[in-house]
């Protein structure tokens, strides 16, 4: 951004006037780094001050439904409209409400991280994949024809989609998949010096598949490429993929974030700097990649979150840690006694010490601020599980149909428990093959613990299996 020389006296005043705000907020930012998460995620960056002096002492962040910002002069207006001074000037990029959120976000997955980071809130999970994404696969000037990057195929069904049909289908980039994300050796195997990024998600949803986060991060960075990471089922409060190396994580804001379940939503989040060796004229691409993404792309391609979908967002997030915390351990009694019931076959959870991506997860997914005198912290896995039930498709089915507190729908990281067959709905599209790659038979019912008594949870799974 340019210091504004060339404009008149004028607009450098704006320019001067918002540079003493921005040392303020740097300051205020400094001091919010130093409380603990639940602090941040309760306050973020809203204060006592600004409440008062601003907002009529409203007591929570208000909601500015306003699509545009009004300005004091053409000297303003000129100063924003340059991105020489922060502005609201248009919803569509910049919103009061929205930024509360992003700065909430940007604290709470840099949090005891060491490292500067900044967010940016779309109108879903998938539009920020997608934003995360394609600013790594433009064409370079002089650079190769074929492009391709690497990526987990043990992801959402989502994702996969939008990786295999419209970046591989449609544009011709090559996407290079791993089947056992756990296993370096593959990921090893699998980059070029045409690869652009490697992708991986952590937990997935819905196999719960894990990677060893540090070591990806290292090897993207050994050929100076960045790491992403969608952590949307782990959230902040379980793990900060920051902390290990991961150059951009991403959320739906929609899931566990937002677990009221009544806003779509999504957030990419930037570790400051950024390894990457794509050349772009502008700096921000690499000192702050989700600010960049904020002010250029984003602003051009328009998948803004509305201000009231970040409100519900934020007011969820507050109570993060303790929720995932609940979730998290009545999703491990769900699945101890499922592993038990005769009924079922396989159980998939995290948290059993004999599903396959346990000890990863052991090492990565710990409850934020929970150190006991040990200075450890306990692990804790999600509530995000999946059975499978003993006999042929149908039996899956009978079980699903007889649930009574569980509702069924494609849809998880609520308050309310829910289950979901995911060969028939999340998974239905990607095809018989692709499942199978992927290890989701139709005996397998997805299943996202909620905050109810697990004792009850446990009577209707029990009542449901008895067919
Ligand atoms: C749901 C989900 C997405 C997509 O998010 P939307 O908000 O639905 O667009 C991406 N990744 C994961 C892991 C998800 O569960």
């Amino acid at each position: 951004m340019s210091d504004g020389a060339e404009y008149g006296s004028g607009v450098k005043k704006y320019i001067e006037e918002a540079k003493k705000n921005l040392e303020q907020k740097k300051k205020q930012i400094e001091r919010v780094k130093k409380l603990k998460f639940d602090t941040i995620a309760v306050h973020g960056l809203y204060t006592v001050e600004e409440a008062l002096e601003q907002n009529q002492g409203a007591v929570i962040e208000p909601v500015y439904l306003a699509a545009a910002q009004a300005y004091r002069d053409s000297d303003e207006m000129e100063a924003a409209l340059a991105y020489l001074i922060p502005t609201w000037c248009y919803t569509r990029f910049a919103n009061p409400t929205t930024y509360y959120l992003e700065w909430v976000l940007a604290l709470l997955e840099g949090y005891k991280t060491g490292c500067e980071t900044s967010c940016l809130v779309t109108a879903s999970g998938m539009s920020a994949i997608m934003l995360a994404v394609d600013s790594f696969l433009v064409k370079q000037k002089d650079g190769p024809e074929k492009i391709n990057f690497v990526s987990s195929i043990q992801i959402y069904g989502g994702t996969y989609q939008h990786f295999s049909i419209r970046k591989m289908q449609e544009r011709g980039i090559e996407v290079r998949w791993v089947t056992h994300p756990e296993d370096l050796e593959e990921w090893k195997a699998k980059i070029d010096e045409d690869t652009r990024f490697l992708y991986a998600e952590a937990p997935s949803n819905p196999q719960q598949a894990f990677c060893d986060v540090r070591a990806l991060a290292d090897l993207a960075h050994s050929w100076e490429i960045p790491f992403l990471i969608d952590s949307t089922c782990a959230t902040p409060a379980l793990m900060r993929p920051i902390e290990y190396g991961a150059d951009i994580v991403i959320h739906s804001l929609t899931k566990s974030i937002t677990s009221g379940g009544l806003a779509i939503g999504g957030a990419l989040i930037s570790r400051n700097p950024i390894v990457t060796k794509i050349k772009n004229d502008n700096p921000l691409f690499k000192e702050s990649f989700a600010g960049y993404v904020k002010f250029l792309p984003f602003r051009d391609i328009g998948p803004a979150a509305s201000p009231i979908n970040a409100m519900f967002a934020l007011n969820d997030l507050r109570t993060l840690r303790s929720k995932m915390d609940l979730v998290s351990q009545n999703c491990q009694k769900v699945a101890d006694f499922l592993s038990h019931h005769p009924k079922v076959y396989q159980v998939d959870f995290l948290g059993i010490p004999q599903f396959p991506y346990h000890r990863l997860a052991k090492q990565y997914m710990k409850l934020v601020d929970s150190e006991g005198e040990n200075g450890t912290e306990v692990n804790r896995y999600g509530h995000l599980m999946s059975f499978r039930v003993e006999g042929p498709p149908a039996n899956a089915r009978r079980v699903f149909d007889r649930l009574q507190i569980i509702y069924r729908a494609g849809d998880m990281g609520r308050i309310k428990s829910i289950a979901t067959i995911p060969a028939i709905s999340t998974h239905l599209q990607q095809g018989e093959e692709a499942r199978q790659l992927a290890d989701i038979p139709p005996q397998m019912i997805r299943l996202c613990v909620g905050a109810e008594h697990p004792d009850d949870l446990i009577a209707d799974l029990d009542q449901a299996l008895n067919i």
